[in-house]
């Protein structure tokens, strides 16, 4: 007998390359199967999924989940696993000096099953007012290094941010830093750019095979596009070399036309995050099926978004063998989402919007192979 079984709904697996009507059946936890046609009553509790896609429980490589410390934190179980995302990764709002209570009071206790790339400032994300890596003592790779090999349950790399704001002149340094903790702990590196003093393509050029430039279709200074709207050729190299060019969408680091120019010159993102965060949780980014939605109207397919916030990231994060798929044995997690018909306004970070006739929407969430409702665990 299984716990839960998921009928009639398509399947969208990119993982296993499943794209078709199918039931998917959860038991201890775990995914059983995904079959034809599974009887209702082998099952305890069945889910109808009819004109609904079935796909792995989202990962949102990018989020901000340091409520009441860091300015950008926003409660992670209201944003990521109530809409879907049963997966997510703190990028840098915790740094060596503050992560204990991030662990403490966030990672242990969320639904949402966290992650976190640990800032190379010992600060962390704290305030608006002063930037983490203005002063470079802040990044201290000893510390860095300390906290992220004492923590290696949930610290899965580091995080640097770039923006001349927030850095100064110590961009490169930074990164170097960045690097050298990383490699400590065995873990990538994401960095942020977007009005970088040093060019982007210089920072980019650091990096490793498995590292990660998030925000990588903004619209700001020193980004992806020569003057004549194509991709610089370092950009294509790095790609190819395997570093991952993921979206971070953020309140201020995703263009529409720059997405569309890359798109056209055949660059198209390694992974699709949101950057959820407080200044943009109530637009434009809301949450991260309205993120992926945006990459369906740039031309993109249900299936292959679906792949760049799954299969992509859970390779990313080092952890496919059991999350982002729906592979027997594998974590029993997934989203039940809708693709709904009308007219949708979406916005990027720039402040276009466009008229889209699909969007996607979130119906349920399954958590370890049983239905998310949140209302109902305080009590059970
Ligand atoms: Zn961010």
């Amino acid at each position: 007998m299984y716990d839960l079984l998921v009928t009639g709904g398509t399947v969208v697996d990119p993982s296993q390359g499943i794209n078709e009507l199918l039931d998917v059946a959860f038991h201890n936890g775990k995914v059983a199967t995904v079959g034809k046609s599974i009887p209702d009553s082998k099952a305890m509790e069945v889910v109808d999924a009819h004109g609904k896609y079935v796909v792995p429980g989202l990962i949102d490589l990018h989020v901000h989940n340091y409520w009441g410390v860091s300015h950008y934190g926003i409660d992670p179980d209201i944003t990521n696993i109530s809409k879907g995302v049963t997966t997510a990764i703190d990028a840098g709002s915790a740094g060596a000096a503050t992560f204990a209570a991030f662990r403490k009071y966030v990672l242990e206790r969320a639904d949402t099953r966290l992650y976190a790339l640990l800032n190379i400032s010992l600060t962390g994300m704290i305030s608006r007012n002063i930037g983490e890596l203005e002063e470079l003592r802040y990044a201290d790779v000893g510390q860095a290094s300390r906290v992220g090999n004492q923590n290696r349950d949930y610290i899965i790399g580091i995080k640097a941010r770039l923006s001349e704001d927030i850095t100064h002149e110590h961009d490169t340094e930074s990164i170097k830093r960045a690097l050298e903790a990383a490699q400590a702990i065995g873990g990538f590196v994401m960095i942020h750019v977007g009005n970088t003093a040093t060019p982007m393509e210089k920072l980019v050029e650091l990096l490793r095979p498995g590292d990660v430039v998030t925000h990588s279709f903004h619209g700001n200074k020193s980004g992806i596009l020569d003057d004549a709207g194509k991709v610089i050729d370092s950009f294509i190299d790095a790609r190819n070399r395997g570093v991952v060019f993921d979206v971070g969408h953020g309140a201020g680091s995703f263009s529409f036309e720059v997405a569309e120019r890359a798109l056209a010159d055949g660059f198209y993102p390694g992974n699709i995050s949101s950057d959820l965060h407080v200044y943009n949780v109530e637009g434009p980014v809301f949450d991260q099926v309205t993120t992926i939605s945006k990459f369906m109207w740039l031309g993109m397919s249900l299936y292959e978004v679906i792949r760049l916030t799954t299969e992509t990231t859970a390779q990313t994060i080092g952890r496919s063998d059991k999350l982002g798929t729906l592979k027997p044995d594998s974590i029993g997690d997934a989203a039940i989402l809708s693709l709904d018909c009308g007219r949708f306004t979406l916005t990027d970070s720039v402040g276009r919007s466009i008229t889209t006739s699909t969007k996607l929407s979130h119906v349920s969430t399954i958590r370890s192979g049983k239905l998310y409702k949140p209302w109902l665990t305080a009590r059970a």
